[in-house]
């Protein structure tokens, strides 16, 4: 079973994502490196013993709708219970409404351990979080005063309605109705589709933060506005008064996280023989909801980024404890013996450190990101937007790279354990179908590319990326001069990975310069890849500078799996004409 790698994630934020410089420069006030530890040891303790043990229970059970109410599976309303009760919920919650407010950096590693444990669990608290964000940037203070207390506490759930059936990653579509109601509320009429936590057991109200056209409204995603939507109304005393016209009509089979409820809402259908219509506040300005939306959203998308870190933990010391175990074969080393485990075989040892490596990656990138959006928090003018770009610039490669890397280190996790792996009793199966949907929502990883590609390389007039890549060059001159021995040739690797990066970070800049969009994001995927193998052999390198017992995985990573940047960087630069002549002839109906 899972055992939360507190070391290995307290390394990482201190030594490879920028903790340790952030703490010493006072970028998060009095807090020391006593109370980090302290913070991720706890939160290991609880996702080991208290989260991971309710895993199989909720992906065999699931949750279950009747008469429009939802049932976790067994034990599961309890152990939110018990996870709210001992503050998790407000780990980074403002300090006003009874939050920690503590760093992301520590929000996320957290939050990494419960999605391991159990990543049906870990997706509902994330959204409530991304509720929590919006409303204290952009609600009204009455909408704070009433809810964000309860929403930090965990008391309630948030959700985040954006999709409906016609409407998914194109949001132009959307159709929901938002109707003044001439007494300063708006009532809400329409379908959402594929809501996470949309109903269920674990807490007595659900505020529902929804996406809704108002009858004038621009057509387009300028005419979206944001409400918030509570399944009880409030009364101010803040006791729950009538229910509202908002109910969950369906819930879906899904491939993995069966616990989490994923929920069809209806609005303002008249539920119950209520007059129809959700009763719906407005959240920020008339029109400008999804920019609200969007502050729930960048926070969702490392967090979804943060599972793709977590199932691929998970599947990397599922896999390693089933290698040691299990005997098939001779090996070198094991020679009279008998059967060796098949952990002493070249090829397994090829997939357990290609699974070690891409999760430390994924890992680094995503603290990374959360470091850049701790800092941009706290400094001012030109640090403060060098930060926010960078935020922007990696919340892309946190999501899709992270997440890719969860199916393909659940993937082969489920090799390691050969037939046993297709097979549900070990687990391994469970994380693959698991990790596949973290590539899928909040914002396909196609759309994070489109987003690195077209929003992020022209940040800081085009300068932005390049600076980065400078401050990734300057580990390959450090290792190449730290005469540390064990390293092998992660430097010359490095340095021609990155050069591989430079290089077709320049031909899409040439591109978009020239209006050649089509041509540019014929590239995004591979240039996605191509941008986060870079930085994370530096990341490694990095760490290995810091610790040299993980210059071997530096080194193994650099010499075995480094090189696919140069074929990323040719498809870059000369996939697109093929991509578009293919596509023409051979698929496009
Ligand atoms: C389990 C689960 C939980 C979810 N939870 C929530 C939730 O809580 N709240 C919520 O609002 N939604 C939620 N969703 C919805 C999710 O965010 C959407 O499914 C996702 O955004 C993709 O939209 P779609 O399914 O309509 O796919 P489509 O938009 O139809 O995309 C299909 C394919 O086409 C590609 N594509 C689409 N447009 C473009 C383009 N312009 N350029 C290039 N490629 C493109 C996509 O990358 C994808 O591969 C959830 C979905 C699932 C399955």
């Amino acid at each position: 079973m899972y055992r939360a790698p507190v070391e290995d994630i307290a390394f990482t934020l201190k030594h490879v994502a920028g903790m340790k410089s952030a703490l010493e420069a006072g970028t998060f006030g009095d807090l020391g490196e006593d109370l980090v530890d302290a913070v991720l040891g706890e939160a290991g303790r609880f996702a080991t013993e208290e989260v991971a043990p309710l895993y199989k229970i909720g992906d065999e059970q699931g949750a279950v709708l009747k008469d429009a109410a939802v049932t976790t599976p067994p034990g599961w309303k309890e152990l939110y219970r018990r996870w709210i009760d001992g503050g998790w919920n407000a780990l980074s919650g403002p300090e006003e409404y009874g939050g920690q407010a503590l760093p992301t950096m520590l929000g996320v590693a957290a939050l990494e351990m419960w999605n391991s444990a159990a990543m049906a669990f870990g997706i509902g608290p994330t959204l409530t979080m991304g509720a929590v964000e919006a409303l204290d940037k952009h609600a009204s203070r009455e909408l704070k005063a009433k809810y964000l207390a309860k929403l930090v506490s965990g008391e309630w759930m948030g959700t985040m309605n954006l999709t409906e059936p016609q409407a998914g990653s194109d949001l132009n579509a959307l159709r929901a109705r938002a109707e003044p109601a001439g007494d300063g509320t708006y009532r809400i009429f329409g379908q959402k589709i594929f809501i996470t936590y949309g109903e269920h057991d674990f807490t007595d109200n659900i505020i529902h933060l929804v996406l809704a056209r108002l009858p004038d409204a621009p057509a387009g995603t300028r005419g979206i506005s944001l409400f918030l939507v509570p399944k009880f109304l409030v009364e101010e005393d803040g006791s729950l008064g009538a229910r509202n016209d908002v109910f969950c009509s369906g819930l879906e089979h899904k491939l993995g996280i069966h616990a989490s409820p994923t929920c069809t809402m209806i609005y303002g259908d008249g539920f119950q023989g209520a007059k129809p219509g959700a009763i719906g506040w407005l959240i920020g300005e008339e029109n400008k909801g999804l920019a609200c939306m969007f502050t729930m959203m960048n926070n969702a998308r490392l967090a979804v980024g943060m599972q793709g870190v977590a199932v691929a933990e998970a599947a990397t010391q599922k896999a390693i404890a089933y290698a040691n175990e299990r005997r098939q074969g001779n090996a070198a080393d094991y020679a009279g013996m008998g059967m060796a485990p098949i952990v002493r075989h070249p090829d397994v040892q090829r997939n357990l450190l290609t699974m070690r490596a891409l999760t430390q990656i994924a890992r680094a990138i995503s603290y990374s990101c959360a470091h850049a959006i701790d800092r941009a928090r706290v400094a001012e003018g030109e640090a403060a937007a060098n930060w926010r770009d960078r935020a922007n610039l990696l919340t892309p490669l946190a999501k899709a790279f992270s997440t890719d890397v969860g199916v393909e280190v659940a993937s082969l996790g489920v090799q390691v354990h050969g037939g046993m792996g297709f097979i549900e009793e070990t687990g391994a199966a469970a994380l693959y179908r698991d990790a596949r949907i973290a590539p899928i929502y909040e914002g396909t990883n196609g759309i994070q590319a489109i987003d690195l590609v077209s929003r992020k390389l022209p940040l800081g007039g085009g300068e932005h990326v390049h600076f980065y890549i400078g401050e990734l060059k300057a580990v390959t001159d450090a290792v190449r001069t730290s005469n540390i021995e064990g390293f092998g040739r992660t430097a010359e690797n490095l340095d021609r990975a990155l050069a591989d990066l430079d290089e077709a970070t320049r031909f899409l800049q040439g591109l978009l310069a020239n209006g050649q969009t089509d041509a540019a994001l014929a590239g995004a995927t591979p240039y996605l890849r191509l941008i986060s193998f870079a930085a994370g052999g530096a990341y490694l390198a990095q760490g290995g500078l810091a610790d040299r017992g993980r210059i071997a995985l530096c080194r193994f990573f650099a010499e075995n799996l480094l090189g696919e940047t140069h074929a990323l960087k040719e498809c870059v630069i000369k996939g697109a004409e093929s991509l578009a002549a293919a596509g023409k002839s051979l698929i496009s109906t």
